[in-house]
C-alpha cells in the first residue's frame, strides 16, 4: 500500500506524493508563548513527531519548521500587565517549550523561527498583496479582502458567497460564524505599551496569520508538502494563511494539509481558556514517567479524539514495562536452536507496522504488530527455538521500529554500567553472604526508594527502573 494521508483540503485519503522525490518540507504550527503548553497542545506536537519520524522511517529526508508566536493579543497583556519587555516575558515559556519536547521525546524540528524576528518578510507579503488589491488600509490597519480572493473558505468548507464585502475582525482569533475580512496588520495604540515596529506600512504589528505565511515560505519555499496543526487551526489561522500565500504569490501554497484532533477532558476541548488542563509537569507529579505520557498521546490515531484519563496512563504504563522488559530480556537471553519461525514473526512485524502507519498513520494496528511479535518471539524463547542469530535480528527490528515510537528506556535496566546502584547490589550481595539479611533488606529497601527494583536470576542479580 502506498504511504496515505487524509487532506484537509480535499476530504479525502490521498497518496502521498512530495514535490522533490525522496524529500519532504513541511510546517508544523508551533506554540503561543505566553503561558505553559498542556498535554492538549503536546497531543499536537506528538501527531507531528510521529509523522516525522515515520517520514525519515520511510527513507524521506525530512526539513520541518515549526514556528514560535512569541507576539499577540495576549502576549501584549503579559508584558504590561509584568511591565517586562516582550523578549523578558515570552523566553522563560520558550525554554519550558523545548524542556519539555526533550522530555517528552520528541526529536526537534529543523528549525524554530520566530514570529518577532520576521518581521519585514511579513510587510513584503502585506505590500504584494495591497499591489494586488487584495488588502486594503484603514487609519494605520491593513486588512485582507477575504471577498476579492474567489477560493476563500476553500479549505475549512465555508461558502462565502452572498457574503457583503467590509465587515472586518480585528482579533487573531475568531470563530466561522464571524467569517470577515482580518487583520494584516494592526496599527500602535496605547494598549500595546512599547511593543510595535516601524515599517513602510507605519508603526504596528503584525496580525497572528500572517507570520505563518512568511515563516514557512522563506524556509520552505512558496509550494511545499505539508502543513499540520490542530482542528482549531483549520479556522481562521489556516484558511487565512492560504488567503494570504495564494493571493500574494498566485501559486499553490501547500499540497497536504493534516490536523489532529483535539484531546479531550470530560467531553470538552482541554484548554487554557476553560481552565480543565494538565501542563507535562502536573502528571510527573502525580509520579507517572514521561514516557506514558507519550505513550499516551502516540497512541490514539490523529484523526480520533483522544478522551484523557488517568487509567489511560496507568495502562500505558502498563504496556511500556511489557515492552521494555522484553527487550531487555531478549538482549540478555543466550540463544537457542533455531525453529525457523522467528523471521517470519520478524518480517510480519515490520510489514504490518509499516502497512498500518502507511494508511494515515494508524498506529492501533501498528501498536497491535509490536504486541504480537512479543508474545510469539517469548513464547518462541520459553520453548527454547530462538537462535542466537535471530534474537540479534529481534532486536534490530525493535530498534527499528522504536526510531518511530521511542518507547525504549535508554537506562531502564541492567546491564548499563551505574556505579551507584552497582555498588550497592555488591554491597547487599556482601550482607548476603554473611547472612545479614536485614542488612541485605535495608539496601533493596534504599534502592527501591530511589526507584531501583531487583531481581535475583540464576546469572545474579539484576536491576530495572520502577516506572
Ligand atoms: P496554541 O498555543 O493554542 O496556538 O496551540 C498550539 C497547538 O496545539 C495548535 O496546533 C493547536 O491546534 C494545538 N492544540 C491546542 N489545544 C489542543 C487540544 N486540546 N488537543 C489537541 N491539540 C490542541
Ligand atoms: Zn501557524
Amino acid at each position: 500500500m502506498p504511504l496515505q494521508f487524509f487532506n484537509t483540503l480535499t476530504r479525502a485519503k490521498e497518496e502521498f506524493r512530495p514535490l522533490i522525490p525522496g524529500q519532504v518540507r513541511m510546517y508544523t504550527c508551533g506554540p503561543t508563548v505566553y503561558n505553559f503548553a498542556h498535554i492538549g497542545n503536546f497531543r499536537a506536537y506528538i501527531f507531528e513527531d510521529l509523522l516525522r519520524r515515520f517520514l525519515k522511517y520511510k527513507g524521506f529526508k525530512v526539513t520541518q519548521v515549526m514556528n514560535l508566536t512569541d507576539i499577540d493579543d495576549k502576549i501584549i497583556k503579559g508584558t504590561i500587565e509584568l511591565k517586562v519587555s516582550l523578549s523578558d516575558f515570552t523566553s522563560p515559556f520558550k525554554k519550558k517549550f523545548f524542556q519539555d519536547l526533550d522530555t517528552l521525546g520528541i526529536e526537534r524540528a529543523e528549525l524554530y523561527p520566530e514570529a518577532t524576528a520576521h518581521i519585514p518578510e511579513m510587510v513584503e507579503i502585506v505590500k504584494k498583496l495591497l499591489a494586488k488589491g487584495l488588502a486594503y488600509e484603514i487609519d494605520g490597519n491593513y486588512y485582507y479582502s477575504i471577498i476579492k480572493f474567489p477560493s476563500y473558505g476553500k479549505l475549512a468548507h465555508i461558502d462565502i458567497t452572498g457574503l457583503k464585502a467590509g465587515a472586518r475582525v480585528a482579533a487573531d482569533e475568531y470563530e466561522k460564524e464571524s467569517v470577515s475580512d482580518f487583520a494584516l496588520w494592526k496599527a500602535w495604540d496605547e494598549r500595546d505599551g512599547d511593543v510595535y515596529w516601524e515599517t513602510e506600512l507605519g508603526k504596528g504589528r503584525p496580525g497572528w496569520h500572517l507570520e505563518c505565511s512568511a515563516m514557512s515560505m522563506k524556509y520552505l519555499g512558496e509550494t511545499f508538502d505539508i502543513h499540520t496543526g490542530g482542528v482549531d487551526n483549520i479556522f481562521p489561522h489556516h484558511e487565512n494563511e492560504i488567503a494570504q500565500s495564494e493571493g500574494a504569490l498566485g501559486r499553490k501554497f501547500v499540497n497536504y494539509w493534516l490536523h489532529c484532533e483535539h484531546l479531550i477532558v470530560e467531553g470538552r476541548k482541554m484548554s487554557k481558556s476553560l481552565g480543565n488542563f494538565y501542563t507535562l509537569d502536573d502528571i510527573l507529579e502525580k509520579g507517572y514517567p514521561p514516557v506514558a505520557v507519550r505513550s499516551v498521546l502516540l497512541s490514539t490515531q490523529y484523526r480520533q479524539q483522544l478522551n484523557f484519563t488517568f487509567e489511560g496512563l496507568d495502562a500505558a504504563r502498563e504496556g511500556l514495562k511489557r515492552f521494555n522488559d522484553f527487550y531487555r530480556n531478549l538482549r540478555d537471553y543466550g540463544g537457542g536452536e533455531s525453529s525457523g519461525e522467528a523471521d517470519d514473526f520478524i518480517k510480519k512485524l515490520l510489514t504490518d507496522f509499516e502497512n498500518a502507519l502507511d494508511d494515515d498513520l494508524n498506529i492501533s494496528p501498528a501498536l497491535g504488530a509490536l504486541f504480537d511479535f512479543i508474545r510469539d518471539i517469548n513464547r518462541l524463547k520459553a520453548e527454547g527455538k530462538l537462535s542466537a542469530d535471530e534474537r540479534v535480528r529481534a532486536l534490530q527490528a525493535v530498534e527499528k521500529i522504536n526510531t518511530v515510537l521511542n518507547f525504549l528506556i535508554k537506562d531502564w535496566a541492567s546491564p548499563r554500567q551505574d556505579s551507584q546502584i552497582d555498588a550497592m547490589i555488591a554491597a547487599r550481595a556482601d550482607a548476603k553472604k554473611r547472612r545479614d539479611y536485614p542488612a541485605a533488606d535495608k539496601i533493596r529497601a534504599q534502592l527501591l526508594e530511589m526507584g531501583i527494583i531487583l531481581e535475583d536470576t540464576p546469572t545474579g542479580t539484576k536491576w530495572k527502573r520502577k516506572l
